[in-house]
């Protein structure tokens, strides 16, 4: 509270956030690796996955890219089938077995995605603060107490360029294509003015999170980490401090030794777990929102009991209810609910996948007149379709339309190449006998090259004939 009649501010608790100094400045944090097997497995980890995302681009599936997000296009094309947006049922399968999976991992593993796959703690930690470590030598390592040349500064923040502008291109190679990229990039930037503002406000925004934002991105914004409280139990998998065998900590004495030391717990109290942690948490103060699951206070605690002859294991993956002392269970409700929700909807996804046709047929609403009468009396309507070709290959279609007594189309018969979709309108004449309260029931049929059928029921208008007109 402000002391009445002052202009003091008010005091500040003791830790807002582990990233705030008490005066709320910005505490910058410069973690430091702790060598170990965790650290050697999530490098692995974190080389495939950098490896892999530039990679896929180039990746090609029966002729198509593996992956390409043609958002301009509408054409979403995954591991070599092109989607369109009347795909909807299965986006939305998709992206709900997606949702359900993530629920799934993170009950059973906890952040396991945070610290061993999410490309914000990949990129960071094995890409872009290695080389703060190696442009900053010594200085790094006293924690940015020593100032820094200006030659080493600059040279960092130009690999950071280089870096967001390489990853900036291959992000932006998802949505378009590397053939497109690479003719874009050859060319003057005022030729695709569109694309290089996507490609430069990418850029952007990964310099103002590698150099800025780091680890507040995981802490602060990130709504999956805001999410954890609620998709974890007591049983779920996280990295913890042993209490029970830690305390009470204090550190070793060697000579003369400590009578006190005997009745000490395993914590030597020698911070390497706060030191090396990215997001500057100290977990002996137990289960924290901020805490990424990266492992690395494993691997710095595990070194420490090596060193000092304590069995490893004093920070270590757990679950609550392990730590309490009691068995941690696999089978409980989220972990029975979740997989059962996911095979179904994977098998509902399977069904309806298979069950695609690789042809669509879509009346459009008409802006014309829908219909005219011929002089006999017949109803000629203009019908528009858009014609949908999901193939892998071009096919050339051709329409029936049962009911018609002639059919008219400057654009039939239609080649559409594969994945391709076009307008077409036709003329159909349908005998007026056919209508029935001012509408008529037709079958539409696309018939294509390989002999496929398609068909589709469609109703067409025409006028309200008075009684016993419609039937000559
Ligand atoms: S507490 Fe340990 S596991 Fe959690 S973020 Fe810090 S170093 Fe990583
Ligand atoms: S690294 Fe281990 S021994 Fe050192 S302070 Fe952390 S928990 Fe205690």
């Amino acid at each position: 509270m402000t002391p009445p009649g002052t202009n003091a501010p008010p005091a500040a608790p003791d830790e807002v956030l582990s990233t705030l100094n008490r005066d709320g400045s910005r505490r910058w944090l410069r973690p430091r690796p702790s060598a170990g097997r965790f650290l050697t497995a999530r490098r692995l980890v974190a080389v495939t996955l950098i490896a892999a995302f530039a990679a896929i681009p180039y990746v090609r599936v029966g002729g198509k890219p593996a992956l390409l997000l043609d958002i301009a296009r509408r054409e979403f094309t995954i591991l070599g089938t092109t989607y369109l947006p009347t795909d909807t049922l299965l986006v939305a399968l998709g992206l709900l077995s997606v949702f359900v999976a993530i629920f799934l991992v993170t009950a059973l593993f906890g952040r396991v995605w945070c610290g061993w796959a999410c490309p914000q703690t990949v990129y960071l930690e094995f890409l872009f603060r290695p080389i703060e470590r190696l442009c900053e030598g010594r200085h790094y390592r006293t924690g940015g107490r020593s100032p820094l040349s200006v030659g080493r500064r600059l040279l960092k923040y130009a690999i950071y360029l280089l870096l967001a502008m390489f990853l900036a291109h291959t992000f932006l190679a998802y949505f378009v294509g590397v053939e497109q990229l690479f003719r874009w990039v050859r060319s003057s930037p005022f030729e695709h003015p569109t694309a290089f503002a996507v490609m430069a406000a990418t850029t952007g925004l990964m310099m103002v999170d590698f150099c800025w934002l780091r680890e507040q991105v995981c802490t602060l914004m990130c709504p999956y980490g805001r999410l954890q409280s609620v998709l974890l139990d007591r049983d779920s998998l996280i990295i913890s401090y042993d209490e029970s065998r830690g305390e009470p900590r204090g550190p070793i004495r060697r000579s003369p030794p400590d009578p006190a030391e005997t009745a000490r717990g395993d914590c030597v109290d020698c911070h390497l777990c706060v030191v090396t942690c990215p997001t500057g948490i100290d977990i002996r103060r137990g289960l924290q929102m901020e805490c990424v699951g990266c492992a690395q206070c494993i691997d710095a605690c595990d070194r420490v009991m090596e060193s000092v002859g304590r069995p490893r294991g004093l920070i270590r993956y757990t679950s609550q209810r392990a730590l309490a002392g009691a068995r941690a269970s696999i089978v409980r409700p989220r972990t029975v609910i979740y997989p059962v929700l996911l095979v179904g909807l994977l098998g509902l996804l399977a069904a309806v996948a298979i069950g695609r046709s690789n042809t669509d047929l879509t009346v459009l609403r008409t802006r014309a007149t829908p219909y005219a009468l011929t002089t006999s009396g017949d109803v000629v309507n203009s019908i528009s379709l858009k014609i949908t070709n999901r193939a892998t290959h071009a096919r050339r279609f051709e329409l029936e339309i049962d009911e018609a007594l002639s059919l008219e189309s400057a654009q039939l018969p239609v080649t559409i190449p594969a994945g391709a979709a076009v307008d077409v309108t036709v003329q159909a004449v349908i005998a007026r006998n056919r209508f029935d309260g001012g509408r008529a029931a037709v079958t539409l049929r696309l018939v294509d090259d390989d002999g496929q059928r398609h068909e589709r029921p469609a109703t067409v208008l025409g006028p309200l004939f008075a009684q016993g007109e419609a039937s000559p």
